[in-house]
């Protein structure tokens, strides 16, 4: 077949006018997302289509005329864009003289790190994330490209995503499911060298699924995801991967089990042999298991004898730190899907549920994913210093000889993909007073220290722009949803009164889970309005985030929010912008005053978000809670030198005073410090102190919460070879 070797970007490009065709590569590589002014290459080529595809470029391209297209190929400013662009994709992916070359010559390309994960997060147009997890994922896949570091990611490929948020007129979240267009996003099926497809079988429910593979480029790294949804695949198998997060405990495991055994199998038929395989939080433990069997079966050695090298190879990363959090199945549930397997394995039903089990010999336990990540694996580490300790005190359980300290599991605090995250209006700043090569130096303190001689004027107002962007966005999403939901015209026209970019703006936008407590601001309802509504000092707030569609309590808040937002002292001051994304998550962080975070201690393993925001010159107001601890800063006194602490260090057991306390704080510190902060200002409207705690966020927070000195840890201390093994083999006395 000659048509065999045609890839969908080839394909792509053949629809182009000629000096158009670099846009091909360019739409099928998400590297674009990360560039310079990289929105603007496709925005340009057809605004109002670039809206309706969600920012997908390939649906973009496959969707303009070809006039269009020839009328785009005559403009010489664009050529040359493109041109340039277009050099540096090139240059960008046959580099050989990377970080990870010079650091880490041993993780070779041959033998990529598998990093295995439920969700990802890359960009808007491809919506196979619900929260911080993906989020994580995909700033995880972008640093390592750009790094070097030879990975690859290993995920499922959801025909509908999570579900996209609408509000009804009762402020009550409802869940809309649509059908992701696979041939139109940028993917690629992966196909043998003659043309058909390749597949991996599995045996899902007892019956045989026929599983294929498609393939997203992240820069230099390959993303690779697992689909069902297969004419040959019964009905039923086909909705395997039909949502993310969706269904019951049975179409978790069924997931689960495609995502470890089936990416392991997915691998092996790329011809890929991992070095090392990564699980990115415990859904994905499963494919332990199935590295086991595979040695098993090649070598024809126990299970026993091939533990050693399946735990050399295996690393985990917990991101829960409440028990309720991990995956667990039952036996039932266990015997339905294992049956079969636990005698591949050689070994009996008892030895195989004890691989997930927290207390061996208690046949009631269910068989946990955690466990057997940390049995299996060579090392585990949490996602900030106090996750970490709250881990270790978690699963001393397993390891019921040592003290807290002594349990296995390190940190590694997560970071933020900064050159994803700030604004392209900023970075020309920083590249003009900080170093031209700042994005490459983004972990060296030097390289922000500059920071101080940006002058006041020129970042507040580049700030003031971004923030008025986010107004100009929220407005025209709010009319949009005022009239979807079919509120009256005057209602929908007001909209465009909403917000003012000269009053302090604080966002609050993550999923509605409870322990987020995104209702905390309005315990005191009448200090809250005395604060939003004040005269000469108001403050407004942006919410946005979704409710899991099972979470009744996360619903509720939302609708105490909505209902919030209609009030007539603060109807100007408040928004809540529905469907959380990508997108607007940028828009966010890139525009906010402050960012609010108060979830109850110590349930946010670190979070992110808040990360975000200091690059962009926001500043933190949060819980000293996951990543915050170690960034938040304060002088003798304890006042807050680069960002504020919600409740101190007060804790209690007790959730109804902690709320009191933490809301009292809260209160307290926008009333006497943030609000009087923030309208210190000069003739000119310019607030130079406040300014000075901008740059203080950007300078203290910049060098150490950005995936780039994250993937650094995560070579040296968990992927090279020679990284000591900080877990023993405990297995042993598990099959004893
Ligand atoms: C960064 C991000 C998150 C994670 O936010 P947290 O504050 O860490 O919960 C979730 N969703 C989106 C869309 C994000 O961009």
């Amino acid at each position: 077949m000659t048509n065999s070797l045609v890839t969908p970007a080839v394909k792509l490009s053949e629809t182009l006018p000629a000096s158009l065709k670099p846009l091909a590569d360019l739409a099928y590589n998400y590297w674009w997302c990360w560039t310079n002014n990289h929105n603007s290459l496709f925005e340009n080529i057809n605004p109002d289509e670039w809206q309706r595809c969600g920012h997908n470029p390939v649906a973009l391209l496959q969707a303009t005329s070809y006039d269009r297209l020839t009328q785009i190929a005559e403009d010489p400013v664009y050529l040359k864009r493109l041109q340039t662009l277009g050099e540096q994709l090139d240059r960008y992916l046959t580099e050989t003289n990377t970080w990870a070359s010079r650091v880490a010559p041993q993780l070779s390309p041959i033998h990529p790190v598998a990093y295995f994960c439920a969700e990802f997060g890359i960009h808007e147009s491809l919506q196979i994330y619900s929260g911080g997890l993906g989020l994580l994922a995909g700033d995880h896949l972008k640093s390592a490209s750009d790094l070097g570091v030879p990975l690859v990611g290993v995920g499922l490929l959801y025909r509908q995503g999570y579900f996209h948020q609408r509000l009804n007129r009762q402020g009550w979240q409802e869940e809309d499911y649509t059908n992701n267009a696979f041939e139109q996003m940028p993917l690629e099926l992966m196909r043998h060298p003659h043309g058909e497809v390749i597949t991996i079988q599995l045996l899902v429910r007892h019956r045989v699924v026929n599983v294929q593979i498609w393939q997203v480029r992240v820069g230099r790294v390959s993303l690779y995801l697992l689909d069902t949804d297969r004419e040959d695949n019964d009905p039923i198998d086909r909705w395997l991967t039909g949502h993310l997060y969706g269904g019951n405990q049975d179409t978790r495991i069924a997931q689960e089990v495609l995502l470890g055994i089936g990416g392991v199998r997915a691998l092996q038929a790329l011809g890929i042999e991992p070095g090392v395989y990564h699980l990115n939080e415990g859904h994905a433990a499963f494919c332990l298991l199935e590295v086991a069997r595979s040695e098993i079966q090649r070598t024809g050695k126990s299970f026993y004898d091939v533990e050693a090298s399946v735990r050399d190879r295996s690393i985990f990363t917990t991101h829960t730190p409440v028990p309720a959090g991990h995956d667990v199945f039952s036996s039932d549930l266990m015997d339905s899907y294992f049956a079969n397997y636990w005698q591949e394995l050689g070994l009996s039903r008892e030895q195989f549920l004890a691989l997930g089990a927290r207390r061996l010999g208690d046949p009631w336990e269910p068989f946990g994913m955690t466990v057997l990540a940390l049995r299996l694996c060579r090392a585990a580490n949490g996602v900030s210093d106090l996750h970490g300790q709250v881990s270790r005190k978690m699963w001393n359980i397993l390891y019921p000889d040592r003290s807290e300290d002594k349990v296995p599991i390190s940190h590694i605090t997560n970071g933020v993909h900064a050159r994803s995250w700030i604004a392209p209006l900023l970075a020309e700043l920083y590249t003009q007073y900080l170093d031209v090569d700042w994005a490459s130096n983004m972990v060296d303190p030097r390289t922000w220290d500059k920071v101080d001689q940006i002058p006041d004027a020129e970042l507040w107002e580049r700030h003031q722009i971004l923030k008025e962007r986010l107004i100009a966005h929220t407005r025209s999403r709010i009319a949009m949803a005022r009239q979807k939901r079919g509120e009256d015209q005057q209602l929908i026209d007001a909209a465009a009164q909403l917000l003012d970019p000269k009053i302090l703006t604080i966002g609050f936008a993550r999923r509605f889970s409870p322990y987020k407590r995104g209702d905390l601001l309005l315990r005191d309802a009448d200090r809250a309005l005395k604060i939003l509504g004040n005269a000469d000092r108001p403050v407004q707030i942006l919410f946005s985030g979704k409710s899991h569609p099972a979470d009744e309590e996360g619903k509720r808040i939302i609708q105490r929010l909505m209902e919030w937002c209609k009030h007539p002292a603060i109807r100007h001051n408040v928004a809540f912008i529905e469907d959380y994304d990508i997108y607007i998550a940028k828009k966010l962080v890139q525009g906010v005053d402050v960012w609010l975070n108060n979830p109850r201690r110590p349930l946010e393993a670190s979070g992110t978000s808040g990360q975000k925001v200091c690059f962009n010159g926001g500043i933190n107001c949060s819980v000293l809670d996951g990543w915050w601890c170690e960034g938040y800063l304060a002088d003798e006194q304890g006042k807050g030198t680069n960002g504020w602490a919600i409740g101190e260090d007060a804790h209690t057991s007790d959730q109804d005073l902690q709320d009191r306390i933490d809301s009292e704080s809260l209160y307290r510190l926008l009333e006497e410090e943030i609000v009087p902060l923030y309208y210190d200002q000069d003739e000119q409207g310019i607030p130079h102190r406040w300014i000075q705690l901008m740059k203080a966020s950007i300078k203290t927070n910049s060098p150490r919460f950005n995936t780039d000195r994250m993937i650094a840890d995560y070579v040296t201390k968990m992927y090279a070879p020679g990284s000591p093994a900080n877990i023993e083999p405990i297995l042993a006395s598990v099959l004893a």
